[in-house]
């Protein structure tokens, strides 16, 4: 028996004793991390759309300007750690002790010599580990964000037009008004190919690229353009250059400079 990172657990356990120690620590912190969603969860981003009204059961209401992406976050640990629980409880036979997060997470905490035995165990720190980081991610300040265009989804004919701005290493956005899932990165290479052909100066390219997510200086431009990755569209006036021009000489250097 090998333990998911690669060393032996201890005689009868699926996990070794550094996941088990990581998994404790995990469980032990959920409690400080859940307080600090909760607290993020009415809070309006400031990108808050009130939408379309829409009148189906006769009353008028608008979406709540809240934070959907910790509703999600939360929803998502709620459920990962009833779901475990329960499991768990099939073998230590003692009935579950609270149905909130803190309660749940406390009773995997209290069962963790029976829990480092099961052969699910080896599942435990990364999907809880994951969950736990989305948590987090979700209570960042609208700072954090990027743009990814209007939703687009269509019903009865009329496109959504609600602003995506999911956090930079957000993988999916749900939106708001509609409903509809997105993958961040095909939302973000499609935002970035309707800017495509644009043209502007340094700082205009750079404040574009940087709605996306791909962070650059007007520095990095003259730099670019000095070592001959970069030419200017236009050979008078003040210098203005292609949106995907730039955006391609980016990914090349953050690729090079990975590879350094
Ligand atoms: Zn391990
Ligand atoms: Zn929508």
């Amino acid at each position: 028996m090998t333990c998911p990172c690669g060393l032996t657990p201890l005689d009868g356990d699926t996990i070794c004793p550094a996941c088990v120690s990581d998994v404790t620590k995990l469980l032990a912190e959920t409690d400080a991390v859940v307080g600090d969603l909760v607290r993020a969860v009415p809070r309006a981003s400031l990108t808050a759309s009130y939408g379309e009204r829409v009148s189906s059961s006769g009353s008028l209401h608008a979406p709540l300007p809240i934070n959907d992406t910790a509703l999600d976050a939360h929803m998502a640990l709620d459920k990962w750690l009833m779901r475990t629980a329960l499991e768990l409880a099939k073998v230590t036979r003692a009935p579950l002790t609270g149905r909130d997060s803190a309660g749940l997470s406390s009773y995997l905490l209290a069962h963790m010599n029976t829990l480092r035995r099961q052969d699910w165990a080896g599942r435990v720190k990364g999907e809880l580990g994951g969950l736990l980081k989305k948590c987090v991610q979700a209570t960042l300040p609208p700072g954090e964000r990027i743009n990814v265009g209007a939703c687009g989804s269509v019903f009865n004919g009329e496109a959504c037009t609600n602003p995506l701005t999911p956090l930079k290493d957000q993988d999916q956005i749900k939106c708001r008004v509609c409903g509809t899932s997105w993958g961040v990165a095909d939302r973000q290479r499609s935002a970035i190919g309707a800017a495509w052909d644009a043209i502007g100066a340094p700082a205009i390219v750079v404040r574009a690229l940087k709605e996306y997510g791909v962070s650059i200086k007007p520095k990095n431009i003259e730099n670019w353009v000095m070592l001959g990755h970069l030419t200017p569209v236009n050979t008078e006036g003040r210098k203005q250059y292609r949106v995907s021009d730039v955006y391609g000489v980016a990914k090349r250097m953050a690729a090079r400079r990975k590879a350094a």
